[in-house]
């Protein structure tokens, strides 16, 4: 939408970008500043552009120097920044300032609605940065912006972008002088903005977010940013402020890292790395994952590439940070990087010392080592699959809460497992469930339990593909509690010589409890394979089991991806030493027609079924419940009464 007056295209923002700058032109945030951060790092984005160019040969029409100016005007309430850099198109201007719906907005805009429900102000530099919304924060201080191009490539004319951040933005040609290559923003600032047009403000912003830039940044005409490439400095001339300051400058991260590694390596490549361990999970993954992992990658000081993904494996995707190495050309293609044998070998000399730093980690600091694994570990164990070559060591660094531990937040190795291990035991046992108290009521623990085996508790769905078609670990192998067999336990002696719970049944009664058995699978009909006595229970009085050894989780996982909703017919074991089964064969012993009897086989069988995960009917299982809770009811106060 757009028509001309006096030689300018009035246009209509993108609705998300309205919405964007609505909240932006009118927000309470604090640490407004951080838009100057912005505005040089687009700058210097644009100048690394023009330099990659550049060094391939392609020499601009105009010969600059490579850097970014900002110069101030209180009276004006004016802040200028200038940058000889790219440039931009009349096309470009739209669609990069008003037009083009940044994967970002959506997510921007999701995240503010969350914030919304606090009422302290919310800091601005913690949403900006992330979300490719990064121009338009400069409407927190801004009344009117004005943003004029010359590309560095073109037939040399100019445009200029105007916007007062509301509705509409023009665009028109610029017949000023300046900017003679790349852009020149004048900003105008608000009246409670004009702090921006102070040097020492100005100046004090970016030292603080910008120290780092690359290129020259000028405040009224004198240098700011002093700071070296860090990666390229001895180790021992590296404060830890300055490494967790620039992780911060290119992150945008508010937290300090939680680690890092600087890496400076002659052969079999020469390079240098400077590599962080985020303190928190990554808040990207799945569609957008792509965008936000990867390594920048430099040579010789000179950016290539934002996010190059061929030096570090995905599993090691929650590392940020640089690689500068002289090994590869500047002029190097994005095409012929991908096969490049310098970055094949870069990235087997940085997994090797990230192993080990973890490993040492793992070694000397365990609480840290547990809270990285907290973080990324659900990454770091995706390597077992993906890099055979590590797959030993990946496994040695994986943690996991056992029967064993003390609580929820206790882990254990898988050596330290073995170690405990009983006599002769030469498998992990596992359980998948949500949480420790469901991992601690699943049936299939009574047997582990008695013999004194300890169990891993799998948490995470993706757990037992990482152990399932893993063969095994030190000659031990995986395998689920849920297909254990007789022999596999036999071994054990049980740990717990306390009284049987029930006392063994008569010769008659066992005849009798076989029938109950056949009495049930009439009852429950085509709702289960079969209904046998269970040789594993002690505790329980029931479980669904299937023979095919796949496990329940890994079964809802693939009935998942296949969208699956068919509820599987199972095999119902009873325990037949259960206070409960006693009673059942009481009552089917003196009518086996009885309906309650079979209200309460209904009912084991719907409780078996929520511990397997699946419920069939939930309408009849709670109509069951409340006409037993009902009859119940009525015969407690009857005893009560009595
Ligand atoms: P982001 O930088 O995250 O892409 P921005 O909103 O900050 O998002 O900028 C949008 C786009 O506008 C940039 O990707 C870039 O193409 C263009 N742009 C912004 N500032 C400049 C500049 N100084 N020189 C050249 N292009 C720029």
């Amino acid at each position: 939408m757009s028509e001309a007056t006096e030689g300018k295209k009035t246009c209509e923002f993108r609705a998300e970008v309205r919405k964007v700058l609505q909240i932006l032109t009118n927000s309470l945030y604090t640490n407004k500043e951080i838009f100057l951060r912005e505005l040089v790092s687009n700058a210097s984005d644009a100048l690394d552009k023009l330099r990659f160019r550049e060094n391939s040969g392609d020499k601009p029409a105009v010969d600059l120097p490579l850097e970014i100016r900002i110069s101030l005007d209180k009276d004006k309430k004016e802040l200028v920044i200038a940058d000889t850099g790219i440039g931009m198109t009349e096309a470009e201007l739209g669609d990069n300032l008003g037009i083009i719906a940044k994967s970002g907005s959506e997510e921007f805009l999701a995240k503010l609605a969350e914030q919304s429900g606090s009422d302290k102000p919310s800091d601005a530099s913690q949403i900006i940065g992330h979300f490719g919304v990064g121009f338009y924060s400069v409407f927190m201080v801004a009344e009117k912006v004005e943003v004029y191009s010359r590309p560095a490539y073109g037939d040399g004319s100019a445009w200029v972008w105007e916007s007062d951040g509301l509705g509409t933005y023009t665009v028109s040609a610029c017949t000023d002088e300046e900017p003679k290559r790349g852009t020149r923003i004048v900003v105008h600032l608000k009246d409670d903005a004009v702090e921006y047009a102070e040097k020492y403000r100005v100046e004090n912003v970016i030292r603080k977010h910008s120290g780092f830039i690359p290129f020259p940044v000028l405040v009224d005409g004198e240098k700011v940013n002093t700071q070296p490439a860090l990666w390229r400095e001895p180790k021992s001339q590296v404060t830890a402020d300055q490494y967790k300051e620039f992780y911060k400058s290119f992150t945008y991260d508010f937290k300090d890292p939680q680690d890092w590694l600087h890496i400076s390596v002659d052969s079999p490549v020469q390079f240098h790395a400077l590599l962080y361990i985020p303190d928190e999970e990554l808040e990207f993954r799945g569609p957008h994952e792509d965008e936000y992992w990867g390594i920048d990658l430099y040579s010789n000081r000179v950016l290539i590439q934002h996010k190059n993904k061929d030096l570090i494996p995905p599993y090691l995707g929650f590392l940020r940070g640089v690689v500068d190495t002289e090994d590869i050309p500047l002029n190097i293609s994005r095409e012929t990087l991908q096969e490049n044998v310098v970055l094949r070998k870069i990235n087997q000399t940085i997994v090797k010392q990230t192993l080990n730093h973890l490993e040492k980690m793992a070694k000397d600091k365990p609480e840290d080592y547990l809270r990285f694994w907290q973080h990324h570990g659900s990454l770091l164990k995706m390597g077992v699959h993906q890099d055979f070559a590590q797959r030993d060591r990946l496994l040695g660094l994986m943690r996991f809460n056992t029967s064993a531990s003390e609580s929820e937040d206790k882990v254990a190795s898988l050596d330290e497992y073995m170690s405990r291990g009983l006599e002769g035991q030469k498998t992990f046992w596992y359980v998948t469930a949500h949480n420790r108290e469901a991992a601690k009521i699943n049936p299939y623990m009574d047997r582990f339990r008695k013999k004194g085996v300890e169990v891993l508790f799998f948490y995470e769905a993706l757990d037992e593909f990482v152990v399932s078609g893993l063969g095994n670990y030190k000659e031990w192998n995986f395998k689920s509690i849920e297909n254990a067999e007789e022999k596999d336990l036999e071994a054990f002696p049980d740990k717990t010589d306390e009284a049987p719970k029930a006392s063994p049944l008569s010769a008659e009664d066992e005849k009798s409890f076989d029938d109950l058995i056949a009495r049930m699978k009439e009852i429950l009909g085509d709702k289960v394979k079969n209904v046998i006595v269970s040789a594993r229970l002690t505790d329980s009085a029931a479980v669904l089991s299937s023979e095919d050894g796949v496990t329940s989780a890994m079964e809802k996982f693939m009935r998942a991806m296949d969208k699956n909703m068919e509820v599987p017919v199972k095999t119902l074991e009873v325990n037949r030493e259960h206070p409960l089964l006693r009673t059942l064969l009481t009552i089917y012993k003196s009518d086996a027609n009885d309906a309650v009897l079979a209200t309460m086989v209904n009912m084991l069988f719907d409780s078996a079924q929520m511990m397997d995960g699946f419920v069939r009917d939930p309408q009849e299982l709670a109509s069951r419940s409340a006409q037993l809770l009902e009859q119940s009811a009525a015969w407690y106060t009857q005893i009560k009464k009595g």
